[in-house]
C-alpha cells in the first residue's frame, strides 16, 4: 500500500505546529494526496476511532479528538503506513525517539500531535472517512 491518512491533533493544531509538523512530512518523502482543516462531531470521532471503542481511553480520546479543528491529511509514499509510523515516533511522546514528530510535538499519550492509519485497510477506510474523489490528487 502506498497511502496513510494522518489527522494534526487539536492541541498540535491550536499551537500552530500545522506547518513545521507538514514540512517534516513532506521532507521525510511523503507527498500530499489530499488535505482539509475540520472539525469532527463527537458522533464523528467516535465512528474513526470504532476499534477502541470499550477501552478505558476510548470516551477521553473521542472527546479531545472532537474539541477542536484538526488537520486530515492523506499521504503517498511507497510502503506509507509503515514508514509514516516510524517517522512519527512511539503513540507515547515520552518514548518516541529523539527528533520525531511525537517526541517534537506531543504532550501527552492522548495529545500526541498525530494520527498514523495502522493498515493499508485501515488507511483506505481513514481517506474514504474524511475525503470524497473530488478532493484526491
Ligand atoms: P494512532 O492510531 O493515533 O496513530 P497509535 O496507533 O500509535 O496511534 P492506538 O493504540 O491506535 O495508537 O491509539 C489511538 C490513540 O489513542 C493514540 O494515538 C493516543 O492518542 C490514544 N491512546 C492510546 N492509548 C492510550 C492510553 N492508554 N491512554 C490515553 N490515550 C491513549
Amino acid at each position: 500500500g502506498n497511502l496513510t491518512l494522518t489527522m494534526i491533533k487539536p492541541t498540535a493544531f491550536n499551537k500552530n505546529y500545522t506547518g513545521a509538523i507538514l514540512k517534516m512530512i513532506n521532507e521525510a518523502g511523503f507527498t500530499i494526496k489530499a488535505m482539509k482543516l475540520t472539525q469532527l462531531t463527537p458522533q464523528q470521532a467516535g465512528t474513526f476511532y470504532a476499534v477502541h471503542k470499550g477501552k478505558p481511553f476510548y470516551d477521553s480520546l473521542v472527546s479531545f479528538m472532537s474539541s477542536g479543528p484538526l488537520v486530515a491529511v492523506l499521504l503517498e509514499k511507497e510502503n506509507a503506513v509503515e514508514e509514516f509510523r516510524n517517522f512519527i515516533g512511539a503513540t507515547n511522546p515520552e518514548k518516541a525517539e529523539e527528533g520525531t514528530i511525537r517526541k517534537l510535538y506531543g504532550t501527552s499519550l492522548q495529545q500526541n500531535a498525530v494520527h498514523g492509519s495502522d493498515s493499508d485497510e485501515n488507511a483506505k477506510v481513514e481517506a474514504e472517512f474524511f475525503f470524497s474523489k473530488l478532493e484526491r490528487f
